[in-house]
């Protein structure tokens, strides 16, 4: 049941007035309000006219265990009783010990180490701002530049937003760009016309061999990539792209950052994705949103040990790293993700593993739409992205925003789509049916049709 007309009006009306959200136009900053939820349960929200909504895109990807989820909603309350806090400068608590060591169990390689933060955008700056001082401890100051990619999305802090590559995102911002060299997108959808995916993987490898030697290794601190980009319309990069990539970078002692903000925590089917899904080992894995499924902000950067133990035998082994945040190792975060974990490992992972060919198939069937020029993805993360036409697969005038028109047709009809420009992205708790999947994919059928 929603709320009634009176409380719906002073909802709106009170957000206008006093609530700031992210991405808002110079002209609507302090004066929008955008549609209220009020309750969720399972892959389910409740809009504020009491209207049941599948969670396509599980809030920002991360409610990956579903809404109103009991065993989570136990232990925040259970580890705020026991601590709510304490100070990470001087203790230590004893969930982030345990959770320390059950996600080094996970991670890939020598990644052993974790460096706890309150979500992506910090995880990120974490990790690019502990490149800086290692190569300032290792003697080689001028190591700092930072490889991203167009498309991508890192994040909203100074450093972390700067290698963000959507290009409309930069327009009003300023940004620490001399330090970022940004390569091209690896999509395989818009590849160069006549190329195939091979040659397009060529490409794209020999574009970063060429910068590095543009650059010099010397200047080039780190390479950053979401296995699959996210925000960037779920790019899943051709066969062998991240292999090479990686490559590159232990051949130049470049830091192979994965930025797993969005891959990990199930959303491919495991705790992490780089090396069971992509077979590589980085050195630097971030993460956060799924690691507690929304429920308590954290996030943080797996470090390993190969490189921990060269600044140790350095000549600066007594420098500081003058980074921390107040809730770096949060308890209630690291207690909650912990049970996050447990339920994951208890099933989710498998769950998902196995769901997820049947929703990629199912979204697939979409293809069939004239507006549809494509729908990618893998695991239980999809992208359906619309064209003008399907015979240029040209993408739609940017201020169509048909994504959000179709959203709105999808709303009615009972499903959250999180639209991106002319893309809507999937991406639902990892808990839904195969019933669900149905539902979902047949509501996201009618919006689209509904749109042309
Ligand atoms: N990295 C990736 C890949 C993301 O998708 C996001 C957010 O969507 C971030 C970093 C930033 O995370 P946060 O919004 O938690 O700061």
């Amino acid at each position: 049941k929603g709320l009634s007309q009176q409380a719906r009006d002073a909802f709106a009306e009170s957000a206008r007035a006093h609530l700031i959200q992210p991405w808002p136009v110079a002209g609507e900053i302090g004066a929008e309000s955008r549609g209220g939820i009020v309750s969720g349960n399972g892959i389910y929200v409740t809009d504020i006219e009491g209207r049941r909504q599948i969670d396509g895109p599980a809030g920002m990807w991360c409610t990956n265990v579903g809404h109103g989820c009991e065993p989570i909603a136990r232990t925040l309350y259970e580890q705020a009783m026991a601590l709510s806090y304490n100070s990470p400068w001087y203790t230590a608590n004893d969930p982030s010990v345990r959770l320390s060591e059950r996600l080094a169990n996970h991670a890939p390689g020598d990644l052993n180490h974790v460096f706890y933060t309150t979500g992506g955008s910090s995880a990120v700056e974490t990790a690019l701002r502990f490149m800086q001082f290692a190569n300032n401890v290792l003697g080689r100051a001028d190591k700092k530049m930072i490889v991203a990619r167009q498309g991508a999305y890192h994040g909203s802090t100074y450093l972390s937003a700067s290698l963000n590559g959507r290009p409309r995102d930069h327009d009003w911002m300023d940004s620490a760009g001399e330090l970022v060299i940004k390569l091209t997108c690896p999509n395989p959808f818009r590849r160069p016309a006549g190329v195939s995916v091979e040659a397009f993987c060529d490409m794209l490898v020999d574009e970063f061999r060429n910068t590095i030697e543009t650059y010099g290794a010397e200047r080039i601190g780190a390479f950053i990539a979401e296995p699959i980009m996210a925000s960037g319309g779920v790019i899943v990069p051709p066969e062998g792209y991240l292999d090479r990539m990686r490559a590159l970078c232990t051949e130049h002692d470049i830091l192979f950052i994965a930025d797993e903000v969005v891959t990990a925590f199930g959303r491919l089917g495991h705790v992490f994705a780089s090396k069971e899904v992509f077979g590589i080992e980085p050195d630097i894995i971030t993460f956060a949103k799924g690691v507690t499924s929304g429920y308590f902000p954290l996030g943080g950067a797996m470090i390993s040990s190969r490189l921990l133990e060269r600044l140790r035998q350095s000549n600066h082994a007594d420098a500081m790293f003058a980074h921390g945040l107040t809730y770096s190792s949060h308890p209630i975060g690291c207690a909650v993700a912990e049970t996050n974990l447990d339920l994951l490992e208890g099933g989710i992972l498998a769950q998902a593993r196995a769901n997820a060919p049947y929703f990629q198939a199912q979204l697939k069937s979409l293809e069939d739409l004239p507006l549809v020029g494509e729908v990618r993805g893998l695991g239980l993360m999809a992208c359906v992205e619309c064209v003008a036409d399907r015979e240029s697969n040209n993408p739609l005038a940017l201020d169509l925003e048909v994504g959000k028109r179709i959203d709105a047709h999808c709303q009615q009809l009972g499903l959250l789509v999180r639209p991106l420009i002319h893309m809507c992205v999937m991406s639902p708790p990892l808990t839904i049916s195969r019933p669900q999947i149905d539902d979902l994919v047949s509501i996201l059928r009618q919006g689209i049709s509904l749109t042309q």
